[in-house]
């Protein structure tokens, strides 16, 4: 039997911000772009081939070194790096990506979203790499662009190596505590046991030839069947519906298996199931050598075939959702392949009367990827759907607001509120987070629900009675009753009007009116500060006298919120005047503040 034809790898970068996807993308396009007598680069939609015969060039030395040749077609990488992209190259229980570059930046060891891409490559069985990036700024690290990085290494001074030895530990310990064993690729004895580590970096380039002869090693070894390309009908993920000036909507796929020609019936599916349509035309980039015009950006082709990226023109697209399955529909089978598609698209929707918060997105796989992230982090849902924010989704949002105001959100991914929505939310107070990265959109929602309870936490705290010593100034009596009015200087803490004092002994005194300093009246007192205040109550010179020491006098029940839930908010000497408070009232009640 003939072998079946081997199909490219796809391969997509995933990393914290900043780790530098961007530039290591760049790095491995520009350093295939100049094997040009080898073949180059090959533009598709949404990704770029880098094939066989430049993979050889720029591996050539390496790949007598690590014993085998380059038996698939290329290397397909997705353009756009990151979770997002990630999650719309979605398949039932899997991903169409075939292996992952994670980029971590060498200085820095494994990020939070480092972690969130690793749950997810997990949880999607993606074998994986890990690019060191950046390891020219190791401290003294001089580059050898274009020698291979072993020898670069090995003409560093130890201390040099030593470093790149702990930036490497460092994340074999961080991978090892989530159970990933790790090594540096030049000491990995088993490939499928242990994720290489290869370090690189996007400026110099160095580590770029050793990544791709891995990514090919590791595709070639250990992904075989699942690169043999399949008879039969193309299969593809829909990763864009995208407007184009002179076209209308476009669908950019990426085809996973089989072939796509002009004329066939695709099934794609829609936010109320699925639909089938007719191919008009396929569009492949045009090489930019060719682009006379910019407006004709896109060469026709009559057919493409697994794997590789293209803009599909037919009609009916404006409702098609990305990341949902795409088809080829085979004589009879349009009915089963819709539904296939509509309950998938279905799975991923919630619909419940929870307590719970309201999620739309822009994509199915942006949405499984936003409720997976909620779940893991205990966030219940209500609502989560795929399209923009609704008037309905804002209320639902408010009934729920109405029992647990911090679950009565929105949260919206890549969608814009629809202006009725918009002005439902003001009207009924209704909080809508919206945001384009799907990590930073649930870290959005947390901290809004740690900035709201710190908000109301300060507001309750501010209601309570901040313990206060004074001491009345002898000679500095106003007023003897009704109010007495008269001068104290406040030893310790705070006082402020309308709080309640006592006497050393803890007897009641009366209640301040108003404090002023200087002859206009202030909100409150600190330590160290000489003011009048008018207190009603008691009568100089029969309750109190010249020269005593007073208290704020709190009730038991704020006295024990003020130990209790305030008092990081509370400096030492503030606590040290409760203490005291609280020791005075016990004397007359033991179970105050208990
Ligand atoms: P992304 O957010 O992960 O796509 O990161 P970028 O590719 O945008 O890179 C973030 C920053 O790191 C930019 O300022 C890059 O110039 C820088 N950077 C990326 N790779 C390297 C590298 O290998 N060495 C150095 N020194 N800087 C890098």
């Amino acid at each position: 039997m003939q072998p079946r034809r081997l199909r490219q790898p796809i391969v997509v970068v995933l990393g914290h911000v900043d780790a530098g996807k961007t530039s290591l993308l760049d790095r491995i396009r520009g350093t295939a772009v100049q094997v040009r007598e080898a073949g180059g680069i090959t533009q598709h939609i949404g990704a770029s081939f880098i094939p066989a015969d430049t993979l050889r060039a720029i591996c050539g030395p390496l790949l007598t070194q690590f014993r085998f040749d380059v038996t698939v077609p290329g290397l397909l990488f997705i353009d756009t790096p990151g979770h997002e992209a990630f999650s719309n190259l979605r398949i039932r229980g899997g991903s169409a990506a075939d292996i992952a570059v994670l980029v971590v930046d060498a200085t820095k060891g494994l990020e939070p979203q480092s972690h969130e891409s690793l749950e997810i490559l997990r949880s999607r069985k993606v074998p994986f790499l890990i690019a060191l990036n950046k390891v020219d700024l190791l401290s003294g690290w001089t580059p050898h662009p274009g020698s291979p990085l072993l020898e670069s290494i090995k003409s560093q001074p130890k201390v040099i190596v030593d470093r790149l030895d702990e930036a490497i530990y460092r994340v074999v310990g961080q991978l090892s505590q989530i159970g990933f064993r790790s090594e540096a690729f030049y000491r990995v004895r088993d490939f499928t046991k242990e994720v290489a580590i290869v370090p690189v970096s996007a400026r110099t380039g160095e580590g770029v030839p050793e990544l791709l002869a891995i990514l090919v090693g590791l595709a070639q070894q250990f992904m075989r069947r699942r690169l043999e390309v399949a008879e039969g009908p193309g299969r593809g993920i829909v990763i864009e519906v995208k407007e184009e000036p002179g076209l209308g909507y476009t669908a950019n796929a990426i085809l996973i298996d089989g072939e796509l020609r002009v004329g066939d019936e695709v099934a794609l599916g829609t936010r109320s199931g699925a639909k089938v349509t007719r191919i008009r035309a396929l569009l492949m980039p045009k090489p930019l050598d060719e682009m006379r015009d910019p407006r004709d950006r896109f060469t026709p082709v009559e057919s493409v075939s697994a794997a590789a990226g293209v803009k599909i023109l037919a009609p009916g697209l404006e409702d098609v959702v990305p990341g949902t399955p795409m088809y080829v529909v085979a004589p009879g089978r349009a009915e089963e392949l819709m539904n296939a598609i509509s309950s998938e698209v279905r799975s991923a929707i919630r619909e419940s009367e929870r307590m719970g918060v309201v999620v739309k997105t822009d994509a199915l796989g942006s949405l499984e990827a936003i409720v997976s992230m909620m779940e893991r982090r205990g966030i219940p849902i209500r609502i989560a759907d795929i399209g923009p924010v609704t008037k309905r989704d804002v209320i639902e949002a408010s009934v729920v607001r109405e029992k647990d105001k911090y679950l009565g959100v929105v949260l919206g991914f890549n969608v814009r509120p629809l202006p009725e929505a918009q002005e439902e939310a003001d009207a009924r107070g209704v909080r809508i987070i919206l945001d384009k990265v799907i990590y930073s959109l649930v870290e959005g929602y947390e901290r809004w629900v740690q900035e709201e309870k710190a908000a109301e936490a300060a507001q309750a705290f501010s209601r309570l009675t901040p313990p206060a010593k004074l001491r009345i100034l002898p000679g500095f009596v106003f007023r003897r009753s009704d109010p007495a009015i008269f001068g104290v200087e406040v030893l310790a803490g705070r006082l402020r009007s309308h709080v309640q004092l006592m006497d050393q002994d803890g007897r009641d005194v009366g209640e301040v009116l108003q404090i002023q300093s200087t002859g206009s009246p202030v909100p409150e007192a600190k330590a160290g500060e000489q003011v009048a205040i008018s207190v009603r109550g008691p009568t100089v010179g029969r309750q109190i006298k010249e020269g005593d020491v007073l208290y704020t006098s709190p009730g038991s029940e704020e006295a024990r919120t003020l130990m209790t839930r305030y008092k990081g908010a509370l400096s030492e000497a503030d606590l040290a005047v409760l203490d005291e408070i609280v020791r005075i009232k016990r004397s007359k009640n033991p179970l105050y503040a208990i």
